[in-house]
């Protein structure tokens, strides 16, 4: 398998992607190969695709329990479970890597409340078996994927990093304990992290080529989308009834493609020295759900047939996200984020796999 951009340098990338690193890196000074844990899912593999545009090597470590074979594109696929220490800590001295960004998780909300043994095994034994192998690799540097349910339901919007952190459901709570680890393991010296907490990841890699595919699909964007192909009968609405604008829930909805370039900064933030530092990453804009099903009317033509459903449990009214921070430390500023550009893309990613025309 060829590699991404960077062949010029080297007669052996086309070949090898180990040798991608040892002789490219060699030759630009400051590529870098990632271990990215979880790579073949929705975020990972987008972040895989960031990575290789811009000459890094990413190496996707995933059990594939939820991933996808055919989303890892971008450098070799070791399929492994997180937890096996033995075989991550081997992965990492094969592999010759440099730094490790963390996908791998369990991150149904509902699912999290019936099986909230699953998600603490998954999300916080998953971190523990990796930072044994990063300490016995000497690998120190951790981009990690949290999340705004750290903060529960918010006292103030939009919400801060010093918003206090009490979490409200079993997926939130493995997140911040998460964090808490890395605060500890991190002041020690052993280790620096970036703890990004995204609010909504929509949207596709612009070209089409990834996307968004859970099994069962729980996410806003896909459900409307599905529902207006006429696809899979008429999609919930959790709730009109809520303290808002027009009753339903307020999202900052973050375009995937946005987010794997916020993850590249806080990686190179990392490796400049920076400290350790948790940041939200998120647009500032809140979008309701109606607003969400109505952009998706525009972009496709066709309505969204919904019911309007109980609230579903666990759901804030509002939930957006301050972003001064990221602006600052991460110079992160979103270039797909709008409703109508993350639905486009969605759309444009999903409708060809379910055999839907887009006119
Ligand atoms: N939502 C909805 N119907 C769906 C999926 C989601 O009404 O089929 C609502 C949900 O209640 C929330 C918003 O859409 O207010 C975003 O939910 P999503 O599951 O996409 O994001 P998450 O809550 O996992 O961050």
């Amino acid at each position: 398998m060829p590699c991404a951009s960077t062949c010029a340098f080297c007669n052996y990338c086309a070949r090898d992607f180990r040798s991608l690193s040892l002789h490219c890196n060699a030759a630009m000074g400051a590529l870098m190969r990632v271990l990215v844990v979880g790579g073949a899912g929705y975020i990972g593999s987008h972040i895989c695709k960031a990575l290789a545009e811009r000459g890094d090597t990413p190496i996707v470590l995933d059990n594939l329990s939820r991933g996808h074979r055919h989303a890892v594109k971008w450098g070799p696929l070791i399929e492994q479970d997180v937890r096996n220490v033995s075989a991550v800590t081997q992965a990492m001295s094969d592999q010759g890597i440099d730094a490790v960004m963390h996908f791998a998780a369990n991150i149904e909300v509902g699912e999290g409340q019936r099986e909230p043994l699953a998600f603490w095994d998954n999300n916080v034994a998953g971190v523990v078996a990796l930072l044994k192998a990063m300490e016995r690799s000497d690998v120190r540097h951790l981009v990690f994927s949290s999340t705004c349910a750290v903060y529960g339901e918010p006292q103030a919007l939009p919400i801060t990093e010093r918003e206090p952190r009490t979490p409200v459901n079993v997926y939130g709570q493995t997140k911040h304990v998460v964090e808490l680890m890395l605060e500890d393991v991190s002041s020690i010296g052993a280790l620096k992290y970036a703890a990004l907490r995204y609010f909504i990841a929509a949207g596709a890699s612009p070209d089409g080529e990834i996307g968004e595919e859970h099994d069962p699909e729980t996410h806003l964007v896909p459900n409307a989308l599905k529902a207006a192909a006429g696809l899979g009968g008429p999609m919930h609405l959790f709730g009109d009834d809520y303290d808002t604008p027009d009753g339903t829930c307020v999202r900052d909805y973050i375009h995937v493609m946005d987010l794997a370039q916020a993850h590249l900064q806080a990686l190179d933030r990392l490796r400049e020295g920076s400290a350790s530092f948790a940041c939200n990453l998120g647009t500032g804009t809140g979008i309701s759900v109606k607003e969400i099903l109505d952009a998706v009317e525009a972009v496709t033509g066709n309505p969204v047939p919904h019911t309007i459903s109980p609230r579903r449990v666990g759901d804030a009214a509002q939930l957006v996200s301050d972003t001064c921070l990221a602006r600052d430390l991460l110079n992160f500023t979103p270039t797909y984020s709008d409703a109508k550009t993350i639905i486009e893309h969605a759309w444009a990613f999903h409708a060809p796999r379910w055999g839907v025309s887009r006119d």
